[in-house]
């Protein structure tokens, strides 16, 4: 019941793919009906037949739209000219703020590769066409690498970023000369998905598909392969479901509530990992981490614990404070919080850094009148002085 409520209430977050088409181009064409709303709330509690959108004060290029709107029907949608995307899922590649000067990025863990493919947009706004960049977009995992090879290439973000199919972040080799370029990377590994609205435990996502049978078939091959959480059903014409299994590394056969904190230690030892690796690439300036968990073992704590690292330490990794944000996301007030007995004395930190620590990291919470999911993202960065060996 609570659920559905907090659904109902959920505005259909629409992010603008730049790669293709422009705001004002979409909004005078497409929505040219539509007409822009005074607040949010109006959008959130309209019905599906209101033409009405509210252009979001965070994030660039992202609209919210009536929660009953279909727009996975709309060419739009099927084209790549626009990505459904929640408002918390964009505030990673936003919040990783890479410059014109800034080199090559990576996604470490990208499939379906909503994030890398706004990277992607964001990167090439800054240098249109004159300056050679790229994303190197990993995914371990087979099914999902061949989506997000789909999603990169329809949202004409193909020219920017390439998929690593099949390969494991962590099997990379942060000194390898392909990497010697990279100063940026997004982390956005498995995790248990409580963010999700309307789910606990898994991940949803909405994919376009010109073809829509090819997934149906990769569906059922994922179905076999996976006992609970995979599903693949197509629910509107070109448009697919796919629920993806949360973390592979784990194997869980048993619901999230039945083995909560054992599964959390298990992706939290995972997520660290993650996180440390990103932290070794030669050249690697900025990070950014998020999860759509609702759990402090997989967000601030996983935060905490690396930067409290050997690597982190000898590298001279710290948290990019709140003062330090971008601008749209400098002024979002939910942030992080602290449970210091979940660290179990892993990590040792004065009040003060906790607190910078915790306003350092952003939060969204599911059901609230900001529409949006579930969410923690935290940015780090790399400070030369702070290098062990050079204090
Ligand atoms: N960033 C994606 C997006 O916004 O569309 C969602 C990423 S999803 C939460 C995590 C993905 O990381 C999964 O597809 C999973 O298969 C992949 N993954 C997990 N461990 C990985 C690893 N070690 N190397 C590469 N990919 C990994």
């Amino acid at each position: 019941q609570q659920s559905s409520q907090i659904q109902a209430k959920h505005p259909r977050w629409v992010r603008v793919n730049t790669l293709k088409v422009s705001l004002e181009e979409l909004l005078t064409t497409t929505f040219a009906e539509y007409e822009e709303a005074e607040t949010l709330t109006q959008v959130m509690t309209a019905s599906g037949s209101t033409k009405i959108y509210f252009p979001d004060s965070n994030i660039p290029n992202l609209l919210a739209f009536p929660p009953k709107i279909d727009i996975s029907k709309f060419l739009v949608y099927t084209n790549g000219n626009v990505i459904l995307q929640d408002k918390a899922s964009c505030f990673p590649a936003y919040l990783l703020n890479v410059a014109f000067e800034d080199g090559d990025a990576i996604d470490g863990c990208a499939a379906p590769g909503n994030k890398t493919t706004h990277l992607a947009a964001i990167m090439s706004n800054l240098s249109p066409g004159n300056r050679s960049r790229k994303i190197i977009a990993f995914e371990r995992d087979k099914t999902r690498a061949g989506i997000l090879q789909k999603m990169v290439k329809l949202a004409a973000a193909d020219k920017i970023a390439s998929v690593k199919a099949n390969a494991d972040f962590l099997a990379a080799n942060p000194d390898a000369e392909e990497y010697s370029n990279v100063s940026a990377i997004l982390l956005d590994p498995s995790c248990s998905g409580s963010g999700i609205v309307g789910r606990e435990d898994s991940v949803q996502m909405h994919l376009p598909d010109p073809s829509p049978q090819s997934i149906a078939k990769t569906g059922s091959s994922l179905n076999k392969k996976r006992k609970r959480n995979d599903i693949s059903n197509t629910t509107a014409k070109g448009a697919t479901t796919v629920n993806l299994a949360l973390d592979d590394s784990t194997h869980e056969e048993t619901p999230l509530e039945d083995k909560t904190s054992e599964r959390l230690a298990a992706l939290s030892a995972f997520q660290y990992r993650i996180l440390t690796h990103a932290m070794r690439f030669q050249n690697a300036r900025k990070i950014t981490y998020s999860t759509c968990s609702i759990h402090f073992e997989e967000n601030e704590g996983v935060v905490a614990r690396a930067l409290s690292s050997s690597i982190a330490q000898s590298r001279g990794w710290r948290v990019l404070t709140r003062a330090e944000q971008v601008e749209g996301l400098k002024k979002w007030e939910r942030r992080g919080f602290w449970e210091n007995e979940k660290l179990e004395g892993q990590v040792e930190l004065s009040n003060e850094q906790t607190q910078t620590l915790c306003d350092a990291c952003i939060r969204c919470e599911k059901g609230t009148e900001e529409g949006t999911m579930g969410f923690f993202v935290a940015a780090l960065v790399r400070d030369p002085s702070l290098e062990v060996g050079s204090r």
